[in-house]
């Protein structure tokens, strides 16, 4: 389907626009729908064209044989439009009317009576309501109306917290969703491209039996892990679905955003990844939920997946909570150094930054007996990360490998884009150490690149990465992941 947004048009005339159309109808090998708007810029469009020119553009659109005009409502209610309008509908029982409405500000007063309202003004028409989501929360308005709603409609919301809907559309029943042909393209904030909708996202895939999945954090924009859940999905040709998940806010957004979803388990969410800043209140909220936490994920203080058991025999969604992040750690620096966990007893290991990638790495090593000494450059940070797991500590000034068989920063110096920095002095590294950076952006840091050259070994952060996400994935589906497919992904969004 293609909408031709006609208010975009530098000549706007009935005869342009009949010619657009042609061409567009024409141009196509397999005749799609076309849907004609001139949108009024009091409703987001552009230009400033007198309202007779926009309401005899729609006219000449119908009698061309558009399948579909966009009018808003509130130029429909106005008698001497709405009478033009059916008129010209009445003749071409082809072209159907779309009656939208539109906030950018915030949502609709009274949603579900719009709708009404919509749905009386014109019965065949198809109601479009489309407002802007000011946060994730906001959404589910937009999901409700469509869920008890039934026939052709749509209900979209604007903005990056809106997103969603416009994925979410299909599964749901809306009658389209809109995105544009490449980024400068879009006519409403948050709109995604076609690319990205059909091949991030599958759209095509979609349907209402789709589980769902996606990370919370905000921000959100950049993370990797929409792009590698989705890939592992599609390449086991599973229906399911991986969303970035925009909250913001504090405990009471996040706290709410998860009731949102435990309170629609038509929604069909599965599980989601946890990161910044949301992986305590993670925790805690499935705490306070009665639900299930790993005792490792308690002890380090942080979860970073969250499951949803579809339903229990009460018919309430049970919540449980994972850490994965000390596990891919653990895995990746068993598998580096060609050993088993129990193996790592007693290994001596300097451990440099005492951040949340620390505390869970910390927690992992303790928990399988290393000797581990915390270096931080705030030293209180790390006497109280030892006190707490039984480490030694000094300041980062003071870091000193002459000990340490296993040497990991977990600190972000080395990070792009300063990639040429590192937290340890070269001739800290011996070839007979492995050294661990959790920095995966570079995938080889210039701390890796040194170790390297004075023959130690070495294990990357895109490994760790990749273990706590594939980690993830085999809690999300019971099956495991493809590794391989996963860390391609990463790197390719490196590169
Ligand atoms: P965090 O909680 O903010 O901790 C940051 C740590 O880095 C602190 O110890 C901090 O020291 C230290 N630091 C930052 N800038 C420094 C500087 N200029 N000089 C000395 N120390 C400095 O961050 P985090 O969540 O632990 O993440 C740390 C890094 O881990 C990230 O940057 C990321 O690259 C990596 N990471 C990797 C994965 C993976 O799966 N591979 C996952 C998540 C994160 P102070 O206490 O003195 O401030």
């Amino acid at each position: 389907m293609l909408e031709l947004r006609t208010d975009y048009l530098d000549q706007l005339d009935r005869e342009s626009v009949v010619a657009l159309l042609a061409a567009a109808q024409g141009s196509i090998p397999a005749p799609v729908p076309v849907i004609v708007t001139c949108r009024d810029p009091r409703e987001g469009g552009v230009g400033n064209r007198p309202e007779s020119v926009r309401i005899e553009v729609l006219r000449a659109a119908i009698e061309a044989g558009a399948d579909f005009i966009d009018l808003e409502y509130a130029n429909f209610r106005q008698p001497q439009i709405g009478s033009k309008i059916r008129s010209a509908l009445a003749g071409r029982p082809g072209s159907r009317l779309i009656l939208s409405a539109h906030d950018f500000q915030g949502e609709f007063g009274n949603i579900r009576q719009l709708c009404r309202d919509l749905q009386q003004a014109f019965p065949d028409a198809i109601p479009k309501l489309v407002y802007t989501a000011n946060h994730i929360n906001d959404c589910f308005d937009a999901f409700d109306l469509i869920h008890q709603t039934k026939g052709d409609r749509m209900v979209l919301c604007m903005g990056q917290p809106g997103l969603i809907s416009r994925i979410l559309a299909r599964k749901l029943g809306g009658f389209v969703t809109f995105a544009s042909l490449d980024e400068q393209a879009a006519t409403a904030p948050g709109q995604l491209t076609v690319g990205t909708l059909k091949g991030l996202y599958r759209y095509d895939r979609i349907d209402a039996a789709t589980e769902l999945f996606g990370v919370i954090a905000d921000p959100v924009g950049h993370s990797l892990s929409p792009a590698i859940h989705n890939a592992c999905f599609a390449a086991q040709d599973m229906n399911r679905l991986y969303l970035p998940l925009l909250v913001q806010g504090g405990e009471a957004q996040f706290d709410q955003f998860l009731d949102n979803i435990l309170a629609r388990p038509w929604l069909d969410f599965r599980g989601f990844s946890v990161t910044i800043p949301h992986k305590h209140r993670a925790l805690k909220y499935v705490h306070a939920q009665g639900g299930f936490v790993e005792p490792l994920a308690d002890k380090i203080g942080a979860a970073n997946t969250l499951i949803i058991d579809p339903r229990a025999e009460s018919g309430v969604q049970r919540i449980r909570a994972y850490n994965t992040d000390y596990a891919g750690a653990l895995d990746a620096i068993t598998a580096g150094m060609g050993i088993e966990r129990k193996d790592l007893r007693n290994v001596p290991v300097a451990v440099v930054g005492a951040g949340g990638v620390s505390r869970a790495i910390v927690a992992g090593l303790t928990d399988v007996g290393a000797r581990v000494t915390i270096y931080n450059r705030t030293v209180d940070r790390a006497d109280e990360l030892a006190t707490e797991f039984g480490c030694q500590f000094a300041g980062l000034d003071k870091l000193s490998t002459r000990d340490a068989k296993l040497l990991i920063n977990c600190t972000s110096i080395g990070m792009h884009p300063n990639v040429n920095a590192t937290p340890v002095p070269a001739e800290c590294l011996r070839p007979d150490m492995t050294v661990f950076d959790t920095v995966y952006n570079p995938a080889e840091t210039l701390l890796l690149k040194q170790a390297r050259a004075r023959g130690a070994s070495i294990i990357d952060g895109v490994t760790m990465f990749v273990n706590q996400a594939a980690a993830q994935f085999q809690l999300f589906t019971g099956q495991p992941a493809d590794m391989g497919l996963m860390r391609s992904v990463v790197l390719g969004h490196l590169r």
